[in-house]
């Protein structure tokens, strides 16, 4: 028998942020930050501490804007 190594289900109505430059998931202790597209204002862009100490540029799902 072999055991199936899926992506665990996220059930909770909370699900976590994801960052928006990595697409990783930004946990609780992770120390990510969080802001409204500067540009639209309209989406809630999520950064990683990976992602904050290397400068890795973003963008918006909504207008295109781009940014550190
Ligand atoms: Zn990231
Ligand atoms: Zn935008």
């Amino acid at each position: 028998m072999s055991v199936e190594l899926g992506k665990p289900a996220i059930v909770e109505a909370s699900t976590p942020p994801i960052c928006t430059s990595c697409k990783r998931i930004v946990g609780p202790s992770d120390k990510g930050v969080s802001f409204l597209c500067p540009n639209c204002g309209a989406i809630l862009i999520w950064r990683c501490r990976f992602c904050r100490k290397n400068v890795i540029p973003y963008r918006c799902p909504n207008c295109g804007f781009e940014g550190p």
